[in-house]
């Protein structure tokens, strides 16, 4: 997706923005002609013309219908224009989380997308109102200091002399204030993570009496969320006192020196009116371009947070070249492949003061790795834990990309195959495979819209799940709960290889489950992997060494090298270790 800014998502609705404008400067400007014109009124009731005096009031009346008039109108736009726009962003931002690399998701806690998809939009577009709002009420303050300037210039110093020094008292602020926000908001991003962790791992919470733990946890996050919002606001709350006070003197000031002038007939009581009146307008504007800064301060900190999932430095995203294969059949090859985890840390360029991605921490991994994999073969990659397995299917599904040498699919380097391409060529069965929280049928679906019920049901055998999809009141329509609560670790990953066989790639890459699956459970997975054997090319990675006795080759890694391989009969006769490693996991 292009790199997009906010303006992108205002000028869609560009007619509807310059209504907004148009009836709001309306409202607030009304305010203006209404103070002038009951002024006058009065001014003319005091001089017993009551003729003009009902005009008067009777164009303050027209005025004020005007003026609800366009308010209904502004809230139309912005409940009906606001909401699209908000809706723009989220799907827009939310279509952006599909393109980020698997890496920056690891990288990063979930707080950080929830909060940048679904609350920066939502408070976004409520700040745009409001700065509009905010902006056409200056400007009708403005507009009321230019006429009591055009009514007595002395008064009008005295206004502008104040104003200009809450002004520099506020620019004070603004800078203390986006420091704080900036607090705030990530402090948000980890109450929210820590939120969605809690809901997601509530079974393990409860069978693992974590509540208290947690709850502490918690507690602490949510007592420096308060501290954080606490130190704004007070601070905040000091800032606009000084910025009162110094308005409340000046309005007194002002005050007396009206009644001097008005004794000294220099103003005439039409002007005094306006002054006293509309006080309160005349000074809000000196807290109101305060809290102007304040929604630009708000609205740039948003901008930046939800606009930096499009910028590649910070969050980075999948990358894909240009080649577009249809038929892989599936032979694997790793040629002098090296790779190494590389952690990250966001900080501030000390000159341009922008984030940027400084390197923490290196985990070498592998150093010039070779291995080939012939298609429809059936291989498992087994090693003590923390030996590679796991990062052999991060680097062929292009989870992670190799710093140097080439993995390749058919002779084509990953790199260089489009994402189609790519994505037509695997199938992942994780550990712990996402089920959605739709029926049996509609979870298979997703993994291949056009199936047929045969080639489901046909699946659904092939991965031993028939039993229990027949054992079920509503068969292939039975909801599954979210992350297919309602279904057993077996289960689930049978359900996975369900999925894998229906989108009917030439490499399915499969992470055995650990512990978490019983023997028998095991077994039936065992039974299903078995049935693919010669179809696809099938890599394991095997946390257990019965369940791959039936390989076609076995590597056999440690510390990121292939210290032997060979069928499962070859590694138990000739190697100790294989043999120890086998031995022991059967005690
Ligand atoms: P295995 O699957 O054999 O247990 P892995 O491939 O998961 O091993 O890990 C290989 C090495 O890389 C280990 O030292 C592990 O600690 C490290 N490692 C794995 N994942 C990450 C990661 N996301 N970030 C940093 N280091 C990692």
């Amino acid at each position: 997706m292009k790199k997009k800014g906010l303006m992108d998502y205002l000028l869609k609705y560009k007619l509807s923005i310059a209504v907004y404008i148009i009836s709001t400067l309306f409202e607030n400007l009304s305010v203006v002609f209404i103070a002038i014109l009951s002024a006058k009124a009065i001014e003319f009731v005091t001089i017993t013309n009551y003729e003009h005096a009902i005009n008067n009031f009777l164009l303050v009346l027209i005025l004020i219908l005007i003026r609800w008039g366009c308010r209904y109108l502004s809230n139309w736009i912005y409940f009906s224009t606001g909401g699209k726009i908000v809706s723009d962003l989220n799907s827009d931002l939310s279509k952006q989380s599909f393109k980020l690399s698997s890496k920056t998701y690891s990288d990063n806690s979930s707080g950080v997308f929830v909060e940048r998809i679904i609350n920066d939009p939502r408070e976004l577009v409520s700040n745009l109102s409001e700065l509009l709002y905010d902006a056409t009420e200056i400007l009708s303050s403005l507009v009321i200091i230019t006429y009591v300037a055009t009514l007595n210039y002395i008064i009008c110093i005295i206004l502008v002399t104040i104003i200009g020094i809450c002004v520099a008292i506020d620019m004070w602020r603004q800078k203390v204030y986006e420091k704080n926000e900036i607090e705030v908001s990530e402090v948000e991003d980890e109450i929210t993570s820590l939120a969605t962790e809690i809901i997601k791992s509530e079974r393990d919470i409860k069978s693992l009496g974590l509540e208290k733990s947690l709850s502490v946890i918690a507690k602490r996050k949510y007592e420096k969320n308060r501290k954080y919002n606490y130190k704004r606001d007070m601070t905040e709350n000091k800032f606009w006192r000084a910025i009162n006070l110094t308005a409340e003197i000046g309005y007194i000031l002002m005050l007396i020196l009206s009644i001097i002038f008005m004794e000294k007939s220099l103003i005439t009581i039409v002007v005094f009116m306006i002054v006293y009146a509309y006080q309160d307008n005349i000074y809000r504007i000196s807290t109101e371009l305060g809290e102007l800064s304040n929604i630009l301060i708000s609205i740039k900190i948003k901008c930046r947070r939800m606009f930096s999932l499009f910028n590649d430095d910070l969050f980075e995203s999948e990358k894909f070249g240009y080649v577009q294969v249809d038929n892989i059949v599936g032979d694997i090859e790793f040629k002098n492949v090296s790779f190494s985890y590389k952690d990250y840390k966001i900080e501030k360029d000390k000159k341009t003061k922008n984030e940027i991605k400084a390197l923490e921490t290196e985990t070498p991994v592998f150093k010039s790795l070779n291995l080939k994999i012939p298609h429809n073969k059936t291989v498992a990659f087994v090693g003590k834990s923390g030996s590679g397995k796991s990062t052999i299917l991060g680097l062929l599904s292009k989870i992670y990309n190799v710093d140097s040498g080439e993995v390749l699919i058919d002779n084509y380097n990953i790199q260089s195959l489009n994402k189609e391409s790519l994505r037509k060529t695997f199938s992942l069965v994780n550990q712990f495979p996402y089920i959605f929280d739709m029926s049996i049928k509609e979870n298979l679906l997703m993994a291949n819209k056009d199936a047929s019920e045969e080639e489901l049901q046909e699946v659904i055998n092939q991965s031993y799940l028939d039993e229990f999809v027949f054992s079920l009141k509503e068969g292939i329509n039975t909801r599954v709960g979210e992350n297919g609560v309602k279904l057993s670790g077996g289960q689930k990953q049978r359900f996975a290889i369900a999925r894998a066989l229906l989108r009917k790639t030439p490499i399915i890459l499969f992470d055995e489950s650990t512990s978490s699956l019983d023997n028998i459970a095991q077994k039936e997975i065992k039974k299903s992997i078995d049935g693919l054997k010669g179809k696809s090319t099938i890599v394991i990675v095997a946390h257990r060494l019965s369940t791959i006795k039936d390989v076609d080759i076995i590597f056999f890694l440690d510390e990121g090298k292939i210290i032997d391989q060979g069928s499962f009969d070859e590694l138990y006769d000739n190697n100790e270790k294989f043999k120890e490693m086998f031995l022991a996991e059967n005690i």
